[in-house]
Parts: structure tokens; C-alpha cells; sequence
């Protein structure tokens, strides 16, 4: 018999119509298999829509296993080696989709807006006749006599008769725009273990009286991790002081180390330098000969020339100087102490802003039982699993995306 023809009886249901859901789907529907979407929301790949402010960043040109987390690297390295970015670029090349490859080598559509792509993989499933159930909340999946029956959540609604199943319903992690903890559940059911899902690329709340205070104030700085009051990483970048706690993408970068941190119950603190340009000797130089010439100045008036209005109280009050303290009367052990304060200034970070302001979610299904040759599980024949509902998150930089799309594209080859 005709290979096709032998595949085209065989039907595979998707669960989550997302990046990894909708490859999937396409690579699948390429290889005549008769594929259904499930997608619990009214439109795919809404995630997709949000990605890198509405821009997505849809890839890396640089793609390592050390820019992702996850209790199995192996793992990870060899699905990058089976999609690399060239296979990327020829899947967006057959869906009319150009790349624009930035300097540091971050990956944008040409058109600059994520809502090309979304439109693209849509077109794409949808002329590959693959049938979209939309509003379709998959609560439950049983296995009967080798076919997989896929259960509804609310209205208990059943679709049977699925040769291979792909569960694509990515995480808890900003869950109106998509994504569920159904992927974890339904996993475990089928004896999956899951490694316990953290926040990632997130805001942190600080344990502090001064933060909210300064809410608004951004500047580019550098922020220093310490873990158990151990140095880990340094990150330069954009920092926002915010009503909890700290934003920007030094801190989106840092958060992923300091989330899984704090699920251990470890000492999370940062270090902002505010003045990261400035050499610190360089610094208590300045300001002293500043103190001189302006003598008869506050402390204060002094610093708001360095620095956010908003920030200079607080760096005051840390140091335990009065504002007003006449230039003439600083010592040089108070301007020292007023550097090292610019310069290292500690906050304890509390937690971090949860996983409704997260962009991904680190943990997930482990990926021990998973074959990162085609996605499948190795307890269940014919269950795959593809993108962030995996024990795999990236960093910031194109990396998420990129996971979602290679193991999207490995699970719709099937077998
Ligand atoms: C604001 C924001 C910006 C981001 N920007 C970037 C970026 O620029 N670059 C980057 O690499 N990554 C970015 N990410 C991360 C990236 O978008 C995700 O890692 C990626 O989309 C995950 O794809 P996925 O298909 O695994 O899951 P999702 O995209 O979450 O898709 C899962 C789908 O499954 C559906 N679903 C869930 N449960 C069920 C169920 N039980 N039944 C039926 N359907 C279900 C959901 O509705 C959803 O459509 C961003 C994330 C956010 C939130």
C-alpha cells in the first residue's frame, strides 16, 4: 500500500493550538497524517500575538544548551540539534515568512509585527485541512484499546478514536494569553513525573520600605544576584523601581536563577549599582571635590545631580544621613558610604511577581521519559509532548520560541 495512504487513516489530536501545537500540527498534516486541533481559547496562538511586545522574537541565531534550564541538558541539546536554525529559517521560508536577524542575534519577523506570524501558521494549518476545534478545554485524556479519547473539561463533550496524541498546552505562566496546568495533569495521569513549575523571565518583589517610594523611577544599571549570600550573576541593563518590588530586563534576565532560588527556600538579595559606568574610587574623587565646591549645599541637592530625585532620599536615609546636611559637614567616610551605597545598594527580594506576569514558566513535565528523537513518551506509545509544558525554559533572546517551534516540528514528524 501507497505510504500516505497508509498514514492518512491514522489521526492525531493536539491539545493547545500554540507555537509547539500549531508546528506540530503543520509538520504532521505535511506527513498525511489526519490531524484536529483542540484549542481551549476562541483563536490560536494568542501568546504568539504578545510575544517581544507584539514584535516576537521568534528565534536566535545562536542556539546552545546553556541558554536553557531544565534537569536534563542532554535533552535539550539534542532537540537543538535536530532543529537548529537553519531548519527554522527553511520552515519559515515554506510559510512565506522573511527574518530580519538582529546584531546581537536575536530573531524578528521582517515585518516587525508577531501578528504575521500567527497569521502565517494559521493560513498554513488551515490549507493543510487541518480541522481547529476552538473552545475545546481538554480536562482529561484515557487510553482504550490503543486509541486516545480526549474528555472536555466543562461540558464533558468526547472526541474519540485518536491514533497518537500531542499534548501542546504550554504553562501556567501568564494564562490569559493561553497555557494551562491540564498538560501536567494529563501527563501524570500517564505516570509522567513533573518537576515543580516556577515563574521564569519575571518581576521580583523586594523586601523593602523604600521601593514602592521610588515606584517609577527607571535607569540603566547593573544588578548583581546573591544566593545564600553568594555572588552568582551580574546583569547590566534597564531596572524599574515598581509598587512590589523591581522590573526591566536586567531583572527579567536575573529572575529565572532567583525564582528557582526562591522555590528552594534560599536567601534570594540583589546589588543595584546605579552608577555602573563610573569607577567607585573614580567616584568618592568626584564627590568629595563636588562637597567642597558646593559647601554650603545639602547633601541631597548634591546627589540629585547623579541621580533620580525620587531615588536620593533613600540612598540618604539608607546611609542614615539627614537630607539636609549642609555639603560643608560630610565627611569622607559619609561620602564613602554614600558610594558604596550607589554602587551596591542591597535589597532582599521576597518573591517574585508570580506567574500571571511571568513570561514562561521553568519546570514542567520532566523530560527523562521523553525521546528527543520524535517527542514521544517512553511509557505511553504514541503520546507526545512538545514546548514550554516541558521541563525547558529559555532565556530572553528569541530562546522560548525557538523550543517551542524545534520540538513542535520534531512531535509532528511522528511514526
Ligand atoms: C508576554 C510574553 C512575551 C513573550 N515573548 C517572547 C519572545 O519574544 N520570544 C520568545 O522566545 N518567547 C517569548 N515568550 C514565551 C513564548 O511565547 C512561549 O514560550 C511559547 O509561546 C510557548 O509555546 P507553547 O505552544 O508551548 O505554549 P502556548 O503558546 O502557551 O500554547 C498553549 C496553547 O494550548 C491551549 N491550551 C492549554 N490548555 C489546554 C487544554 N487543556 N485544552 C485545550 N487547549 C489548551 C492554550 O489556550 C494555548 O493556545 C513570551 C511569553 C509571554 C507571556
Amino acid at each position: 500500500m501507497d505510504k500516505n495512504l497508509s498514514l492518512l487513516s491514522k489521526k492525531v489530536a493536539i491539545v493547545g493550538g500554540g507555537a509547539a501545537g500549531l508546528t506540530a500540527a503543520i509538520t504532521a498534516a505535511k506527513n498525511s497524517y489526519e490531524v484536529v486541533i483542540f484549542e481551549k481559547s476562541d483563536r490560536v496562538g494568542k501568546k504568539i500575538l504578545a510575544s517581544g511586545n507584539g514584535r516576537c522574537n521568534i528565534s536566535n541565531i545562536s542556539l546552545h544548551v546553556s541558554d536553557y534550564s531544565t534537569q536534563n541538558p542532554n535533552f535539550v541539546d539534542e532537540v537543538l540539534k535536530h532543529f537548529s536554525f537553519k531548519d527554522f529559517k527553511k520552515f519559515c521560508n515554506s510559510l512565506g515568512l522573511f527574518l530580519e536577524i538582529k546584531e546581537d542575534g536575536r530573531v524578528y519577523p521582517l515585518s516587525n509585527e508577531a501578528k504575521s506570524v500567527q497569521l502565517l501558521l494559521e493560513s498554513a494549518v488551515l490549507s493543510l485541512h487541518v480541522k481547529i476545534l476552538y473552545k475545546k478545554y481538554i480536562g482529561k485524556i484515557e487510553k482504550q484499546n490503543s486509541k486516545f479519547i480526549l474528555i472536555c473539561k466543562d461540558n464533558k463533550e468526547i472526541y474519540g478514536d485518536f491514533d497518537m496524541l500531542v499534548v501542546t498546552t504550554g504553562s501556567e505562566a501568564a494564562l490569559q494569553l493561553g497555557g494551562s496546568i491540564e498538560g501536567y495533569n494529563i501527563a501524570r495521569s500517564f505516570k509522567h513525573e513533573i518537576i515543580s513549575p516556577y515563574p521564569s523571565l519575571v518581576q521580583l518583589q523586594l523586601n523593602s520600605d523604600f521601593h514602592s517610594k521610588m515606584a517609577g523611577v527607571k535607569f540603566n544599571g547593573e544588578v548583581t544576584l546573591y544566593i545564600d549570600r553568594e555572588k552568582r550573576n551580574s546583569i547590566s541593563g534597564d531596572l524599574l523601581f515598581t509598587k512590589y518590588g523591581i522590573s526591566g530586563f536586567a531583572i527579567l534576565d536575573i529572575s529565572q536563577e532567583a525564582s528557582l532560588a526562591l522555590k528552594y527556600y534560599q536567601h534570594v538579595q540583589l546589588s543595584l549599582n546605579l552608577l555602573p559606568k563610573f569607577d567607585t574610587n573614580h567616584l568618592i574623587a568626584e564627590l568629595t571635590k563636588l562637597t567642597c565646591k558646593l559647601s554650603n549645599k545639602s547633601i541631597q541637592h548634591l546627589l540629585i545631580g547623579l541621580i533620580s530625585s525620587k531615588i536620593a532620599p533613600y540612598i540618604l536615609l539608607t546611609c542614615k544621613i539627614n537630607p539636609s546636611t549642609l555639603c560643608t559637614d560630610i565627611t569622607t567616610k559619609d561620602i564613602k558610604k554614600i558610594v558604596y551605597t550607589l554602587t551596591q545598594w542591597r535589597f532582599d527580594v521576597s518573591d517574585t511577581h508570580g506567574f500571571k506576569h511571568a513570561e514562561v514558566s521553568g519546570g514542567g513535565i520532566s523530560t527523562e521519559y521523553i525521546n528527543p528523537k520524535n517527542m514521544q513518551s517512553k511509557l505511553v506509545k504514541n503520546l507526545y509532548f512538545a514546548g514550554e509544558v516541558l521541563d525547558v525554559v529559555g532565556r530572553r533572546g528569541g530562546y522560548n520560541l525557538h523550543f517551542a517551534w524545534a520540538s513542535g516540528f520534531i512531535a509532528g514528524g511522528l511514526h
